[in-house]
């Protein structure tokens, strides 16, 4: 399917949920396109995509050579230590925040403050990265050390399932623990977004609040 095709059934999805969700404001949409070759990329620009995302250092730079410079790009994947200086002060914005030794570097390496997430690790589930529920606060208050790092919300990977409400459940707990954060008022961590939804449950998230969903499959699609 063509990308213009694909991202007006997903807009609907997202009307559509929203509604149901009682969401007032539709979520940004983040095309993911670490299975596709830079061409399909530039396809989706052509469709009117502004928002990337992409998981791997090299992926990363090679689409950001290149699509035109009025994109946003997001580095959604989880980041080595000796990989950040290559990358932090390329990208917009950073959903993989996960552990202090990556913070220092990320605050090392950084010509400007990065708006980053901090990952979550909503399911408890061992194979999954994040920080458990229960320990992000203590989290994101050691990071005010950091003046290079701006916590500007939560992301989640849900685990891969169709239990519908098992995954909304877990979108909803993300969404209380934002809004907690949020009420703390800290410079550093205004913690008002949410980013959370992928080619499987983007439609729950939405209905969640989610404020950016990022969406590979279903968008760009996925070359083997
Ligand atoms: C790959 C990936 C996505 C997109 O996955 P799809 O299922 O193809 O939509 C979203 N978020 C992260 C962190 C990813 O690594």
């Amino acid at each position: 399917m063509d990308v213009q095709q694909s991202l007006k059934q997903i807009n609907e999805q997202l009307e559509m949920h929203c509604k149901k969700g009682n969401i007032s404001t539709l979520p940004d949409v983040i095309a993911v396109t670490k299975y596709v070759t830079i061409e399909r990329a530039k396809d989706a620009y052509n469709a009117g995509i502004r928002q990337f995302g992409e998981n791997r250092l090299e992926g990363f730079q090679q689409k950001k050579s290149a699509l035109p410079d009025d994109v946003t790009m997001h580095f959604i994947g989880s980041l080595q230590t000796r990989k950040v200086k290559d990358v932090i002060n390329e990208i917009d914005y950073f959903h993989a925040l996960d552990r202090l030794k990556l913070a220092k570097e990320i605050n090392k390496r950084a010509e400007h403050r990065v708006k980053c997430f901090v990952q979550v690790n909503v399911s408890g589930e061992t194979s999954k990265q994040g920080i458990a529920l229960d320990e992000v606060e203590t989290f994101i208050k050691r990071l005010e050390q950091f003046e290079n790092i701006e916590v500007i919300g939560l992301m989640t990977m849900a685990p891969f399932t169709d239990d519908a409400p098992y995954i909304k459940k877990l979108f909803k707990l993300l969404r209380a623990k934002r809004d907690e954060i949020k009420a703390l008022n800290l410079n550093h961590a205004p913690c008002t977004e949410l980013s959370m939804g992928m080619s499987n449950d983007f439609h729950l998230a939405a209905e969640e609040g989610a404020s950016f969903v990022r969406i590979g499959t279903k968008l760009v699609g996925k070359e083997e």
